[in-house]
């Protein structure tokens, strides 16, 4: 180990990354593409380097079939194509700022190692939470390669042995957020049969929560069990209670495998599992920071400014371990994303070679993910987040095909956008079974500029009926947004029901065939096409009343609302219409 702890040779300059993934990797190779002069050393506590965490769920599933994909990068491939020197299992375990020296454990080995500029690139720990039996060894998390080759092989061996005596192969995935999603939907994949338990009472909580029955609906067509509202409790090995499988209760121990347990959950519930994965969060990994007295953020991630810098001139940070300015709001959290990570790896390392940087831009927490057949995807702060922070908005949602209606195969999209009084764009949400991606890219780029409903309703956009509309959704946005802005369609909310059903006519436009299927209460029916032949039953009706007014999505609804408003009466229209009432209200 002689080498490894020598000074920096004279000439050239000693960076030392911590963490040779995502932000560290990135920070790497940029630094060498900068200065091939440089000496690299990247220090990595686990086995792997340059591994594509995210798409661990898809090796997961079998979609991506060769373990060695995921491996994008070795240390001996990297000494050859980039001349970094990358350690694998060599942790970080001190930081002498004084000295500027790193301490390192690598197997029985402790050796100091002397920096010229220091990168911190630790990433996240997962949260744990106060479950009861978490060290058993069928419970998993879904972070590491080995974290998959251990599900993988756990699956393998239930595949190999089930039999036609008992029921087969379970999972409990605990944490319904974008990970325990991409693991419910690679456990189905395999053959498991999945129970899903979020303590929230919707799946993927940054969801607006409009939005995310779709995606419950989704993932109960494909057989999986969706426990919203609860806890896990405990989690022992089968047969010290009895389990219940599919409503039945079973005899403990019955018909599992070796290993199964039985998950508690606060409602009193029991549920069989073979495995149990538990994704509920991340927290940064700012330990290392914290005992060399780094300055954090109130978060309790790494303090770094616009160039990484961290509150030591000598030390940059990056990715999940540091606080980031969320955009819209201004507070300062971490965002655990991939996209932010290799940007900020990239600038640190510019700013360690004392290039001219890109300062770290305000975060929009951009995300995506895939449920099944739907893709859901948030940019920006959703109406919760806006709430919180007490910051005006106005909600807009439409639910137009993802391309022209006429060319076969167009597919609703849901989009709930929020915008400020003066028209900019504040954040939007998207799920649909085509067209989510781009669409939330592109208001992903019209947030980042500044852009307000006006510049949604100018943007031009690629069309053919294959791909898009000549109105495109996001123009559609626009459009909506200004005729709510500048009170030529005034909207009233799926969250103001009570209030409209006490003081005001309800007006439905849609066909008789539709309201037949289900209306709201003392609703008044009149199809929006014969509307203005029976104005007058609408003013007997109203008594006085304003109109509250709703159709299926909300377009044919914002006709009737003009030719009502161009009469004189007092008369809003339901943003998102029957959609969204009924997924704001299921019980309707
Ligand atoms: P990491 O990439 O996690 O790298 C940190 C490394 O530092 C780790 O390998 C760790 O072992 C090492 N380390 C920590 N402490 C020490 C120490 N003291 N000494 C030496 N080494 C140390 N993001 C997206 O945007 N889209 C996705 O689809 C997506 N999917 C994901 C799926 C999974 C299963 C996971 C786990 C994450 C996913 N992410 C996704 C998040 C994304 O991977 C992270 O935000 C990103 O990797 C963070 O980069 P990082 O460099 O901060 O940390």
């Amino acid at each position: 180990m002689e080498p490894t702890a020598s000074s920096p040779a004279q000439d050239a300059r000693r960076v030392v990354i911590v963490g040779g993934v995502a932000g560290g990797m990135s920070a790497a190779a940029r630094a060498r593409r900068l200065d091939e002069h440089a000496e690299i050393i990247v220090l990595e506590q686990g086995a792997y380097v340059s591994f594509a965490n995210c798409g661990l769920p898809y090796h997961l599933s079998g979609e991506i079939a060769q373990r060695d994909d995921l491996l994008l990068h070795t240390p001996g491939s990297l000494a050859a194509s980039l001349n970094l020197d990358v350690r694998t299992g060599h942790r970080v375990t001190g930081i002498n700022r004084h000295a500027q020296k790193v301490t390192i454990q690598a197997g029985e080995d402790t050796y100091a190692l002397p920096y010229d500029a220091l990168l911190l690139s630790p990433g996240a720990v997962a949260v744990r939470p106060p479950i009861e039996g978490l060290d058993h060894p069928s419970v998993h998390t879904l972070r590491t390669v080995p974290d998959v080759d251990a599900l993988r092989d756990r699956i393998d061996e239930l595949v190999a042995t089930r039999g036609h005596t008992r029921p087969g192969p379970s999972a409990v995935v605990i944490g319904a957020g974008f990970i325990g999603l991409e693991a419910v939907e690679a456990l189905t994949a395999r053959g498991l049969q999945v129970h899903l338990v979020e303590l929230a009472n919707q799946v993927l909580p940054p969801l607006d929560a409009e939005l995310a029955p779709l995606l419950a609906a989704e993932l109960t067509a494909h057989g999986v069990d969706l426990r919203l509202g609860v806890s896990a409790q405990a989690v022992r090995p089968d047969g010290t209670k009895p389990i219940t499988v599919g409503g039945a209760v079973c005899e403990p121990g019955k018909g599992n495998s070796p290993g199964a347990v039985t998950v508690t959950l606060s409602d009193g519930a029991t549920l069989a599992a073979d495995l149990v994965i538990v994704n509920v969060g991340v927290k940064p990994a700012s330990a290392l920071a914290v005992d060399a007295g780094l300055e954090l953020g109130p978060s309790g991630a790494i303090r770094v400014d616009a160039d990484q810098h961290t509150s030591d001139p000598h030390i940059w940070a990056v990715g999940d371990a540091v606080e980031v300015t969320q955009a819209i709001t201004g507070a300062r959290i971490p965002v655990p994303l991939a996209g932010p990570a290799n940007r900020q790896g990239r600038r640190a390392a510019d700013s360690i070679c004392g290039r001219r940087t890109t300062p770290q831009a305000s975060v929009l927490g951009t995300a995506i993910v895939r449920v099944f057949g739907l893709t859901a995807a948030i940019t920006g702060a959703n109406q919760a987040t806006l709430r919180r922070a007490g910051i005006a908005y106005e909600a807009v949602r439409i639910h137009p095909g993802d391309h022209a209606g006429y060319y076969p195969g167009s597919e609703q999209v849901h989009l709930v956008a929020s915008f400020a009084p003066d028209g900019t764009l504040l954040g939007a949400q998207g799920v649909g079974r085509a067209g989510v991606d781009k669409r939330i890219d592109i208001l992903a780029t019209a947030i980042r500029a500044g852009m307000t409903a006006d510049d949604l309703a100018e943007l031009e956009l690629a069309y053919a009926p294959p791909y898009g509309s000549a109105k495109d959704p996001v123009n559609m946005l626009g459009f909506v947004a200004q005729n709510v802005l500048d009170a030529t369609m005034p909207q009233w909310q799926a969250t103001d029901l009570d209030n409209a059903l006490a003081t005001t006519l309800i007006l439905d436009v849609r066909s008789r065939s539709e309201y037949a299927e289900g209306h709201l209460y003392g609703a008044l029916n009149i199809p929006h096409l014969e509307l203005r032949e029976r104005l007058n039953e609408v003013i007997l009706a109203a008594g006085g009343r304003p109109l509250s007014v709703y159709c299926a999505s909300g377009v044919r609804s914002y006709l009737a609302t003009r030719v009502l408003l161009s009469q004189g009466f007092d008369a809003r229209n339901l943003s998102g219409g029957w959609l969204t009432l009924t997924a704001v209200h299921p019980n309707l």
